[in-house]
């Protein structure tokens, strides 16, 4: 059987929001068999839980934020592409503030932190979620035309084409593609960091946002180039990030996607609002397990073991 997963242990991260500059501890702890992934702030009076699902998204400007009630956790995006990575099905998220750390910008520091925890199988299937139909979003037309689309693939692969006119992003690869069953996550995709534009945080600023964001957990750029001293991690690494936020943003789902998911110019709007088409469709997709892992698709069995 292909098997739901959890942590081993709890492990703990202290750091500050990217947009509040406030803060924050987190502390990730093992669930039991499908939990889901559950946010939950502990700082409130009475703690409030928050269980991920494409309807728990209320805001996707800037960053994707969840909500129950009043209770709110922003920038769920870079943790929840961690868990896709590495397929972690079950997962309490306490939180002290509404924001989650920032860390290094990237996904990797929570990579290390779950990987530090140990990855532990649970006896109860892996349920995966198989697009047998094609869905697709498109907003704007000409220059601004954007479009997401989820379509039929045993296994799991993303592509990403981003389309800014810069001469930092021009010279490095604007179109990128990932195949989970490459295994290849940690090394390929969790270490590219998000990025920013001077003039675009110093008006973030003014508005109270970015307070936490700085050279050390963003890539940052003037009119022209790279502010950061020691340059970029990957020679494309503002397209990986998108695809990193891509994982994250679908993972919201709360089940790993059987898909192929390709994009021209998304973001978390319109990742979200693509699971919402997939989820008001019944008829394109259905809820798979493998009971065989052999059965499992390409890579899925391999990346078992390796995890
Ligand atoms: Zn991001």
């Amino acid at each position: 059987m292909l098997a739901q997963r959890t942590l081993k242990s709890l492990t703990k991260a202290v750091g500050v929001g990217l947009h509040s500059g406030q803060r924050v501890e987190l502390t990730l702890r093992p669930a039991a068999p499908d939990t889901g992934i559950v946010f939950r702030r502990v700082d409130l009076p009475q703690p409030v839980d928050i269980v991920v699902s494409a309807q728990a998204v209320t805001d996707t400007r800037l960053a994707s934020t969840i909500s129950s009630g009043a209770a709110k956790v922003h920038t769920v995006e870079h943790l929840m592409s961690a868990c896709a990575g590495l397929g972690i099905d079950n997962l309490y998220v306490d939180i002290t503030a509404e924001e989650v750390p920032i860390l290094d910008g990237s996904a990797s520091s929570f990579v290390f932190l779950l990987q530090s925890a140990g990855i532990a199988l649970q006896a109860a299937p892996k349920r995966f979620i198989r697009v047998i139909k094609p869905v697709e979003v498109r907003d704007g037309g000409g220059a601004n035309t954007k479009w997401a689309r989820l379509s039929p693939y045993e296994g799991y692969k993303l592509s990403f084409e981003i389309d800014f006119d810069h001469p930092a992003v021009d010279s490095t690869g604007q179109r990128v593609e990932f195949d989970m069953g490459s295994g290849a996550y940690t090394r390929d995709i969790a270490r590219a960091r998000t990025f920013g534009f001077t003039k675009d945080v110093e008006m973030m600023r003014a508005n109270g946002l970015a307070l936490g964001g700085g050279l050390d957990n963003a890539i940052v750029m003037d009119d022209y180039k790279v502010l950061n001293s020691d340059g970029l991690r990957y020679n494309d690494e503002f397209v990986k990030h998108k695809i990193l936020d891509a994982m994250g943003d679908l993972y919201v789902l709360g089940k790993p996607l059987l898909a192929a998911y390709s994009a021209f110019r998304s973001g978390h709007a319109m990742n979200n609002k693509l699971l919402r088409e997939l989820l008001a469709h019944q008829d394109a997709y259905e809820v798979v397990t493998f009971e065989d892992e052999k059965k499992a698709p390409q890579g899925f069995a391999k990346l078992a073991r390796a995890w």
